[in-house]
């Protein structure tokens, strides 16, 4: 299997002859190989999509909307394949990805095929200096998209939608370790008739082929999605070449549940919530906050369904869980158990490696369920991003926002109860981008997605995203 870059509508190999190895972590084998792609290919793809700007950006948004929809037509049709691949790659849930993953790339698609034609721009009138404004929201040029692992094709396409229906045209990087639902994409790009280097997709690693999308000098906005640290030095690299800068990054989110809640619905939610993707979603809830009065009872029920998940082959309709992303990935999830053990912490539940049947070397864990009396140990404080959440008690009203808002994130928060005047105040005071009152990742695309704090700068979703991929230029006409 060889992953190739995709430049200017064809598949090629890159100028380097530089490979990577791709591997399958439910098994733990190289499945095939991926270019380490450098500053050459870059510039190549550049080129590509400088060269097909002018005719792209010209485009009407009827066409451009009909082209967007076609290809998520085509991610519909081809949903068994791209699940499969998105399995294999990731190490999730072949029905997770079935059902989540791909259904939600050909959303993003149709969602911004069908946004850009309800997109607008504004116009101000000054009746007594006889002039009239109009604000004019011209796409940006070439563009940088760069995605993470976790949710491959669904993050990919979550940023190249939206930057191509608004005109501009695309040098994309999925994440190395999971390029193959990126690279089958392309094809559907093709056929779906996107014209030749409006997208263009350079695979290889981050410090080498991400830093160089980020550092061109033409290239005039990224919109990243990762880890909080690379995103800080993402920022510091682009700054001074004043870029647009759109940054979706870390959280490690406050899970509130008070005794006033409609409980089964919690408890089922909060089992999702924790362990969905083997809790490698940046919006997993992987500090559960308990109000005193019912802690006791929802540590037993909460500990009896974790139980009962199953963790195993991706392939297999009743795994719960499958495999950790990497080797490495696996090793840094499980130093934080370790940490838990030296603290003297109490593990409840999990925080062993598991060896599956068939997938002997695949990077696999318990789900983990850690309870902890500070809000400011390391479990508490860092993003660890894989199957651990942890279990603690709290009063009143009060202490539940202090906890939930002592941390350097800022992306996601739940809260459960029925109490309309408490739930409208956490809404309020709660330091995150996004608040769900009894639900979790009850997604609607027009709403605006993203980060407070350490989480992250800008948004995406609905129209503010559109509003990122282009520039506004207001023009001012004085009619005296
Ligand atoms: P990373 O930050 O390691 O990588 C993200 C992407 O950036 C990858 O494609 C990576 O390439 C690339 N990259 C790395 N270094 C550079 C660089 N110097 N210049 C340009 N690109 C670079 O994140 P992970 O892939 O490990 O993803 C997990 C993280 O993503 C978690 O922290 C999670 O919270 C966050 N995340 C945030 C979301 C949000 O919406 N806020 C949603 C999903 C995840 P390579 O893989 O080759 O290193």
């Amino acid at each position: 299997m060889t992953i190739k870059n995709y430049i200017n509508g064809a598949y090629c190999m890159p100028s380097s002859q530089d490979w990577l190895d791709v591997i399958n972590p439910s098994v733990g084998e190289i499945y095939g190989q991926l270019p380490n792609s450098n500053r050459e290919d870059v510039q190549l793809a550049y080129e590509a999509a400088k060269k097909a700007f002018p005719e792209w950006s010209k485009t009407s948004v009827e066409k451009r909307s009909a082209i967007l929809a076609k290809i998520a037509d085509l991610i519909e049709d081809n949903l068994e394949v791209l699940a499969k691949a998105e399995s294999m790659d990731n190490g999730k849930p072949l029905s997770l990805a079935k059902t989540v993953d791909i259904p939600r790339a050909a959303t993003n698609f149709r969602f911004f095929s069908q946004a850009i034609t309800q997109f607008y721009s504004e116009s101000h009138e000054q009746i007594a200096a006889k002039s009239i404004n109009f604000t004019l929201r011209q796409p940006i040029g070439v563009v940088g998209c760069i995605s993470p692992w976790n949710l491959p094709l669904y993050l990919f396409t979550w940023k190249i939608a939206p930057a191509l229906a608004a005109g501009n045209c695309v040098l994309a990087k999925p994440s190395e370790v999971t390029p193959y639902t990126a690279f089958l994409l392309a094809e559907l790009c093709s056929k779906a008739g996107l014209p030749k280097g409006v997208l263009n997709i350079v695979n290889g690693l981050g410090s080498s082929t991400g830093q160089a999308i980020v550092e061109h000098p033409n290239i005039k906005a990224i919109s990243f999605t990762g880890g909080t640290k690379t995103g800080a030095h993402i920022a510091r690299t682009a700054a001074p070449l004043f870029k647009k800068l759109s940054l979706e990054l870390g959280g490690k989110n406050p899970n509130i549940i008070f005794a006033d809640c409609d409980y089964d619905k919690m408890l089922t939610t909060t089992v999702k919530s924790a362990f969905a993707n083997q809790g490698q979603i940046c919006l997993c809830g992987s500090r559960i906050f308990v109000e005193a009065s019912m802690y006791e009872q929802f540590k037993t029920d909460f500990v009896k369904k974790v139980k009962q998940l199953k963790v195993g082959l991706p392939s297999k309709e009743d795994s719960d869980l499958g495999a950790l992303v990497s080797e490495d990935h696996l090793e840094k999830v499980l130093s934080y158990v370790e940490k838990a053990k030296q603290e003297k912490m109490n593990i409840l539940y999990g925080g062993e490696k598991l060896t599956i049947e068939n997938g002997k070397n695949g990077y696999y864990m318990q789900p983990t369920i850690i309870e902890v009396s500070s809000n400011d140990c390391i479990l508490n404080q860092e993003e660890i991003f894989g199957p651990i959440v942890t279990l603690m008690a709290f009063e009143n009203d009060k202490e539940a926002l202090a906890l939930a808002n002592t941390t350097s994130y800022g992306l996601s928060a739940t809260v459960w109860t029925n109490n309309l005047k408490r739930s409208l105040h956490f809404s309020e005071h709660l330091e995150t981008g996004i608040v769900w009152v009894n639900s979790w990742m009850q997604r609607d695309l027009r709403t605006p997605f993203g980060g407070q704090k350490n989480s992250g700068v800008g948004r995406e979703g609905g129209f503010e995203v559109l509003r990122f991929f282009t520039e506004a230029k207001n023009i001012c006409i004085n009619y005296e």
